[in-house]
């Protein structure tokens, strides 16, 4: 029997060591060529990791540890640590993981860098550990229908307080775009992508007994993402407000 997950999985962490890699590490960099559409999603990106830092920030995260699941190059990551938290980064990718770490190393200094924001290259599914906070920003995209809810499952076993997830939602808009993505490929390679309608993902979010206290959306002209900060029922500090 072929696992679609295990196939989708090689596929991206090839996919993020190499072309991936080149792409997306321009993308997630403040200069550096890009074309139009990469202009624009690297835009939209920059709003999602502002959104999320300003709820970090209403809320204080100093001392707080963090899992940010999926890190890439760090673009949360890093500045997560820099708001005073303990950050533990990692990525299925050995490529964007190792950019990472180079990147936290130039923004904080090698021995900040050591103690507040670790990179290891790392199957989120593989992940151990308790964290106040577990992030997980753009990564579902890479998860089939069928192991969403599996993979919010295993995020939400590593979060105490709460995740911050985000994901492209699946709506009329965003599907013809894809559809037409699917027409003109374009000269390079690239992943599959899954569009995941939020009823599902919040009830997979309740189903691992978390309950979504702050929403945000982000739409450009090609990047849409839905972010949802959701809390541990149990946790009494959120659950009573
Ligand atoms: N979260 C980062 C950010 O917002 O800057 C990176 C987003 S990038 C679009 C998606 C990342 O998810 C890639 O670096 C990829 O390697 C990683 N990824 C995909 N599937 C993963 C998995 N199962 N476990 C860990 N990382 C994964």
């Amino acid at each position: 029997v072929t696992s679609v997950g295990t196939d989708d999985k090689t596929e991206v962490r090839e996919y993020f060591n190499t072309e991936g890699f080149q792409r997306w590490n321009r993308i997630y960099s403040e200069d550096g060529t890009v074309n139009k559409v990469q202009a624009d999603i690297r835009v939209g990106h920059q709003q999602t990791v502002d959104k999320i830092l300003g709820w970090l920030q209403a809320d204080g995260v100093k001392g707080e540890s963090i899992c940010d699941a999926g890190c890439g190059v760090g673009s949360l990551a890093i500045p997560m640590a820099e708001l005073g938290a303990k950050v533990a980064a990692s990525d299925i990718s050995s490529s964007m993981a190792n950019e990472g770490r180079q990147r936290a190393e130039a923004v904080l200094g090698k021995a900040t860098a050591r103690a507040r924001c670790s990179f290891s290259t790392s199957d989120l599914e593989a992940l151990k550990g308790k964290y106040d906070t577990v992030t997980c920003v753009d990564v579902m995209i890479h998860y089939p229908t069928d192991k969403m809810q599996g993979m919010v499952s295993k995020l939400g076993s590593l979060a105490k307080k709460r995740m911050i997830i985000s994901f492209a939602p699946k709506t009329w808009y965003y599907d013809i775009l894809k559809k037409i993505g699917e027409l003109f490929p374009g000269p390079s390679k690239t992943t599959r992508a899954y569009l995941h309608t939020e009823e599902d993902v919040r009830k997979a979010l309740k189903a691992a007994g978390f309950t979504v206290r702050r929403t945000e959306m982000t739409a450009t002209n090609f990047y849409f993402s839905r972010l949802l900060e959701a809390v541990y029922a149990r946790h009494r500090k959120w659950k009573d407000g």
